[in-house]
């Protein structure tokens, strides 16, 4: 019989494997659903970006291995684009990672600076993926409560003295998954205080770091004096670019986080197709027309959405960045009977927010991954139910 590692047994299995099935059950009896559950575009990547990557298939130079780390133009590209987009200066030899997908690195750096013992402080609601990498490293999580009353923003002074003493690593994530906020300067300048005094390592997930509404483009963890001396950002193609399916990203700042991030990626990867990456480059360095048209039309999605369901009486606030919004269950429900009756009755299918951790409870998620249409009829459905 095959034993597996002790590890594996701390790793959670996948909340959202469930969610799928359940909703795929509904579609299977013939039902029209509206899958509002899942953080995947459903807009297709810019036909300039495919384009390249057509041409570029047939380049023999990549047919065989890729350089380690990379190929140069692509780390050129990346801190290029850093440059134009927030005026931060990156070296692209020894301060950019490009990575398998940002997830591939979410995970990584858990593992190449915690120990057993060592703790993590992670955003709760957060992306579940980060519990996951703490769990392959045997360390401790601890977990960072995001409340409405702090517009969904982690406490520092509510830390335990402890927790900070044995802290290494902590996760930030704005725009954010699930709560659709967005982060100050002034909250970035506060986690490199954090982080320099407590001799932490900071963990930007960045990864909806174009998506910002109103008129108001998301600040970078590494536009704050002093970040790239404590920490990395995430930053990913999936969502900017509708490249998700192509898993293209970056970690990008510290030199020795980079350093170590690259030496595990040279063991398990080498690195990506180099078609990919200079279709990644092309993505990067082409007039960003379709990153504008992206965010408007996630923009105008929002807005379709709130008004309906400010019709039907559910009120929250209006989502400032990424493709989320994160509403509240009505009274006498759970987060997940809540998701489990808009399935049943509604043909709805909405993430339960405590599948981003205790604090998720009493939320739900619902993305803007549809077109307007189909959100107002989402909304529209949930209104007949009367639950508002
Ligand atoms: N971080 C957050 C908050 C996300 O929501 C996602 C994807 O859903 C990722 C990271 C991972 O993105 P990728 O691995 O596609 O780059």
């Amino acid at each position: 019989s095959i034993t597996p590692a002790e590890r594996m047994q701390h790793l959670p299995s996948q909340f959202f494997a469930g969610l799928v099935k359940k909703a795929n059950a509904q579609i299977s009896l013939g039902h029209d659903v509206i899958n509002l559950g899942q953080g995947n575009p459903d807009l297709p990547t810019p036909p300039h970006i495919v384009k390249k990557l057509q041409e570029e298939a047939a380049n023999p130079l990549y047919h065989k291995y890729p350089p380690f780390s990379g190929f140069p133009f692509l780390k050129e590209a990346i801190a290029q684009r850093y440059k134009e987009d927030y005026n931060v200066d990156l070296d692209p030899e020894t301060e950019v990672a490009i990575l398998f997908g940002g997830k591939t690195g979410l995970v990584e750096i858990n593992q190449i600076l915690l120990n057993p013992g060592d703790v993590c402080l992670v955003p709760d609601p957060g992306y579940p993926d980060y519990w996951s990498g703490v769990a392959l490293s045997g360390a401790e999580m601890k977990m960072m409560p995001l409340r409405e009353s702090n517009a969904f923003l982690p406490d520092y002074t509510a830390l335990s003295p402890s927790d900070l003493d044995r802290a290494k690593l902590m996760f930030i994530n704005y725009p954010n998954n699930p709560t659709a906020a967005v982060a100050p300067a002034s909250f970035y300048e506060d986690t490199v205080r954090l982080a320099e005094k407590h001799n932490i390592v900071v963990s930007s997930d960045f990864a909806y770091g174009a998506i910002g509404f109103d008129g108001k483009r998301p600040v970078s963890f590494l536009e704050t004096p002093g970040a790239k001396e404590v920490g990395v950002e995430f930053y990913t193609l999936s969502k900017t670019y509708n490249m998700a399916g192509w898993r293209v990203g970056f970690a990008l700042g510290n030199k020795e986080v980079i350093r170590l991030i690259n030496l595990m990626q040279d063991h398990y990867y080498v690195s990506l197709f180099g078609g990919i990456q200079a279709a990644a480059a092309e993505a990067l360095t082409a007039p960003q027309t379709c990153v504008a048209e992206l965010v408007s039309t996630y923009e105008q999605r929002r807005n379709a959405l709130f008004g309906a369901l400010t019709g039907i009486g559910w009120e929250a606030p209006p989502s400032r960045g990424s493709f989320f919004t994160w509403l509240p269950v009505p009274k006498g429900h759970t987060s997940v009977s809540f998701a489990d009756l808009l399935l049943q009755e509604a043909k709805v299918v909405v993430a339960p927010g405590v599948g981003f951790g205790a604090h998720g409870e009493g939320y739900v998620r619902l993305g803007l991954l549809a077109p307007e249409a189909r959100l107002r009829e989402a909304a529209e459905r949930i209104g007949k139910l009367g639950l508002f």
